[in-house]
């Protein structure tokens, strides 16, 4: 067989495998938003049938035969060429899905099945040495997951190189703690400004339909393809790309909250003109698809927060808000704008603001390092925690449940995986300021409407180039760097002095 063909053979496999997976996403998608109460039982046993599938397709052996035949020849080309990345990724996710021994995928399976069960039960009262063996056993099996996954350095490598392909935690270490120890000074001088915003009025009556109307509009004006995708309402906001021309957004109303709805529809935009951005010609090989999570929350938190919490954008919106929402009419837009930009530390991260949510990221990635390195005893955890809290923000849980037990995550399994937020913001900033650099003026054609520019330009940079380059290297091609938390961490501090007015 020539290279050709079995690169034709892996082109074939991997588009079909693709339009399987785009089912179960559909699927998926479907149960969140649509299905009725009696159909979940079902629908449970349709995605598990097609799980096994799509299993049995990304581990077939024949794979790694038509791998063996292209890789290493002179056919393929440079090593940025589509089809040298697809082989390189190709690669990447067959070692990823039969490194991995049956026994122990089954065990993670149910313990993490078992562990959110418990989790669900012991939460609420507090039951932390009813939760902990659960906890210690996940812990265990993600620790031989991390060895049969394999790393070069240590084993959370290998749990974060799943979400963020190359990410290693000796990288992440400077880079967070610059981060962390930059923000808490940050938080600090805010928290001592006599200024503060007033956040009553973002809690007064903000009625479903308007919510939902003025949505689309922001989403249609910013670009996001209202033919290629739509809005629903679910309990848990998500974006689910189905495939090109068809990307589904998620949201909830709260009638007595403005951002609740608001700041979730635009973070999902994010990742859903990401998902409009990648190449239709590419669908179903790694050139086209997204690179990693942290890329992915990159765009989400640049549209959310980058765009949509600036001044010039607001100038742009807060007259058509205003004819929407009744409560708004008395209040002036810088108020708003304050408002919507209230820092304020908090037990959960979950609606925490841009310059606290890192922080609850931090910790719960310092612990989980900490845990896998055997730094750290999972029954000195909950105690290390209350105590990062206590120095990076001021405050401390009363309880358990909001403090070591407030997250589903690690019963989940997922362990390496929180690092991804922070990557997103660092990597937002970054991206924004070369945009800035290139584009000039920013925030300035916000205020008159345009947007195109900005998203063409993350179009070109990042969308287009699928899974061409790893973060770390896309991030460099992109802007001429390395990951400079200093991006952030200036964007931050410019405009939170100037709000706070320290
Ligand atoms: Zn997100």
């Amino acid at each position: 067989m020539t290279p050709q063909e079995a690169y034709r053979w892996l082109l074939e496999h991997s588009r079909e495998t693709a339009c399987l997976a785009s089912f179960a996403r559909l699927a998926g998608w479907d149960q969140a938003t649509y299905t009725p109460k009696k159909g979940h039982a079902h629908r449970a046993q349709m995605q598990a049938a097609l799980a096994k599938v799509l299993h049995q397709r990304a581990t077939d052996p024949r794979i790694g035969e038509m791998l063996a035949v292209v890789e290493g020849s002179d056919w393929l080309g440079a090593p940025e060429s589509v089809e040298a990345v697809n082989v390189r990724e190709w690669r990447r996710a067959y070692d990823l899905q039969t490194k991995v021994p049956e026994r122990l995928a089954v065990e993670l399976a149910q313990a993490t099945s078992e562990g959110e069960a418990i989790w669900q039960e012991a939460r609420p009262k507090n039951d932390w040495v009813g939760f902990k063996p659960a906890l210690k056993k996940i812990f265990g099996l993600t620790r031989e997951l991390a060895e049969a996954l394999g790393y070069q350095e240590e084993p959370y490598d290998a749990l974060l190189d799943q979400y963020e392909p190359g990410a290693t935690a000796r990288q992440l270490e400077p880079v967070f703690a610059q981060l962390r120890q930059a923000t808490v000074r940050l938080l600090e001088r805010l928290e001592g400004s006599a200024r503060k915003p007033n956040t009553a009025i973002l809690r007064r009556f903000f009625p479903r339909a308007a919510q939902e109307a003025f949505g689309l509009e922001v989403l249609a004006t910013l670009g996001f393809d209202l033919e290629a995708g739509r809005l629903d309402v679910v309990a848990h906001p998500f974006m689910q790309g189905i495939g090109p021309g068809d990307v589904r957004l998620t949201t909830r109303y709260d009638e007595g909250y403005f951002n609740t709805g608001f700041f979730s529809i635009v973070h999902e935009m994010g990742h859903g003109l990401y998902g409009q951005g990648l190449l239709p010609e590419h669908f179903g090989t790694p050139m086209g698809t997204e690179i990693s999570l942290g890329i992915h929350e990159s765009q989400s938190r640049t549209w959310e927060n980058l765009v949509g919490r600036s001044l010039g954008f607001w100038r742009h919106f807060w007259p058509r808000a205003q004819e929407y929402f009744e409560s708004f009419r008395d209040v002036r837009l810088e108020d708003f704008h304050f408002a919507i930009n209230a820092v304020e530390p908090s037990l959960i991260r979950i609606e925490a603001d841009e310059v606290t949510y890192n922080l609850h990221i931090l910790i719960r990635y310092e612990i989980e390092l900490a845990l896998l390195r055997g730094d750290l005893s999972l029954d000195e955890a909950p105690e290390a925690w209350d105590a990062k809290y206590q120095a990076y923000l001021g405050i401390k849980a009363p309880e358990i449940k909001d403090g070591l037990m407030q997250d589903v995550h690690w019963s989940a399994g997922l362990i390496g995986y929180f690092p991804t937020y922070t990557l997103g913001n660092l990597y937002a900033a970054q991206f924004f300021a070369k945009a800035e650099q290139e584009l000039g003026g920013l925030e300035a054609q916000f205020e008159q409407g345009e947007f195109a520019p900005l998203l063409n330009w993350t179009r070109e940079k990042i969308h287009h180039q699928g899974s061409r380059y790893w973060p770390r290297d896309l991030l460099r091609h992109v802007t001429g760097e390395d990951l400079n938390p200093q991006y952030l961490v200036e964007y931050l501090t410019r405009k939170y002095t100037a709000l706070y007015r320290v």
